[in-house]
């Protein structure tokens, strides 16, 4: 039995980021009717949202034309008071262009809730009581001042993120609570990030700093299997940029192979001149004009036309702190996927970068935060009516 001085919530979020935050607000609206209802959010971060704020740039590409649910994105920022804009490219943005505002109105949408941040959870257990009465949730954690805490729940939403951009908190620790209960999970890498590569000849700390425009095409045993056009941004010892984070999902490994081998198989080719035919460049005596100074530099004394199919071998992928996305997480068919409850643990759900859904860049992975975050919300406040009739 709980001690009666020991509050059981209806609801507890685990993770107040993206996900989260769209659950607790949904799930605020969704009860309103129905005083009484309890919910609390903990929080590993001193302050709620700290990776929204981070996100496009300061700007927060919170969905994309081409996600199908983005509506359900639109009239939820909507009805906090957040209107959008898209680029030409179907990325949306708060209408204000700050992130911070997308954080600031999802803090205000939950005031109504217990919020606990500098609450790190450790374990979550469900407690099954002698008596047969239903089982509860038990979350153990630290609080702000560092003692160990205990927290109960009818409900559970697990929001904890991946392992993507450590600095803002995500650990995966949420994966060994998951696997705690059984849930499988699948492997995890890091992907929205640089590629550390080198080219023959070509000192990559010289080109720091340089941006030009072009395609970047991924090959594995020698076959072309995705690319992507955009600004290819120069780094100490590689490229990134949106199109070569585009890029990172496809360097994988197969099973049981280890990554390091697996890297063999993959090169990049760069097209630094997509609006150009090579009979064009043929007719040029240098790339300057078309590359800046420094980068036309590389191809002195070569045919001007071998900018267009410029061979990169990988060397490596950047790691966790400079990935913007978790490749891997909690397995899809062990959630019911409509209502993010998970088919093993009755009364735990599941939202966000923490199961094994990924997207490219442009609003897909805050879509998903969202959607899935909503939708658990709308299942747990239904189930908790439902229990009231
Ligand atoms: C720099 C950067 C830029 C990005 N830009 C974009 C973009 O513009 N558009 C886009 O679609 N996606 C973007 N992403 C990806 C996007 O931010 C994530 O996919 C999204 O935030 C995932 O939401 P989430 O709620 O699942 O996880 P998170 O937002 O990561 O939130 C998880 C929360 O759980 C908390 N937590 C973790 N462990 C514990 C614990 N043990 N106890 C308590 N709390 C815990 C964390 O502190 C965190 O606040 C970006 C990512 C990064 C790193």
């Amino acid at each position: 039995m709980i001690e009666n001085r020991m509050m059981k919530y209806d609801l507890v979020i685990a993770g107040g980021g993206a996900a989260g935050l769209a659950a607790a607000a949904s799930f605020i609206r969704e009860t309103k009717q129905d005083g009484g209802v309890s919910l609390c959010i903990l929080e590993k971060n001193d302050a709620l949202g700290r990776k929204i704020n981070a996100t496009g740039g300061g700007r927060c590409n919170l969905t994309n034309e081409a996600c199908p649910g983005k509506n359900i994105t639109l009239d939820f920022f909507r009805g906090l008071g957040i209107e959008t804009w898209h680029d030409s490219e179907g990325r949306y943005y708060p209408y204000t262009n700050k992130a911070s505002d997308v954080t600031k109105a999802l803090a205000d949408a939950v005031c109504g809730a217990d919020v606990r941040c500098g609450f790190t959870i450790k374990v979550i257990s469900r407690v099954k009581p002698d008596d047969g009465s239903e089982g509860y949730f038990m979350i153990t954690g630290t609080g702000a001042d560092g003692k160990m805490d205990m927290i109960f729940a009818d409900h559970v939403l697990m929001a904890m993120g991946g392992k993507a951009g450590p600095q803002y908190g995500t650990t995966g620790d949420g994966y060994t609570i998951a696997r705690a209960f059984g849930h499988s999970v699948t492997t995890v890498f890091p992907i929205l990030t640089g590629v550390s590569c080198g080219a023959e000849g070509v000192d990559f700390a010289s080109l720091k700093g340089v941006r030009a425009k072009g395609t970047v095409i991924l090959h594995k045993d020698g076959k072309p299997i995705v690319r992507d056009t955009g600004e290819i941004q120069f780094t100490e010892d590689g490229i990134s940029g949106i199109c070569v984070f585009n890029l990172t999902p496809h360097i994988k490994a197969d099973k049981r192979e280890k990554f390091e081998d697996a890297l063999q198989r993959f090169t990049i080719t760069v097209d630094l001149a997509p609006d150009f035919t090579e009979e064009e460049l043929a007719a040029r005596e240098s790339a300057f004009g078309i590359l800046t100074e420094q980068l036309a530099a590389v191809f002195d004394g070569t045919d001007v036309s071998t900018i267009k199919n410029w061979q990169l071998k990988i060397d490596g992928v950047k790691g966790w702190r400079d990935a913007q996305a978790t490749c891997g997480g909690v397995a899809l068919d062990e959630i019911n996927m409509d209502t993010m409850e998970s088919r093993l643990v009755p009364g735990l759900y599941f939202a966000g970068e923490i199961i094994d859904a990924q997207g490219p860049c442009g609003g897909f992975n805050l879509q998903n935060a969202w959607e899935t975050g909503i939708k658990a919300a709308g299942a747990i406040a239904k189930g908790i009516k439902k229990g009231d009739e």
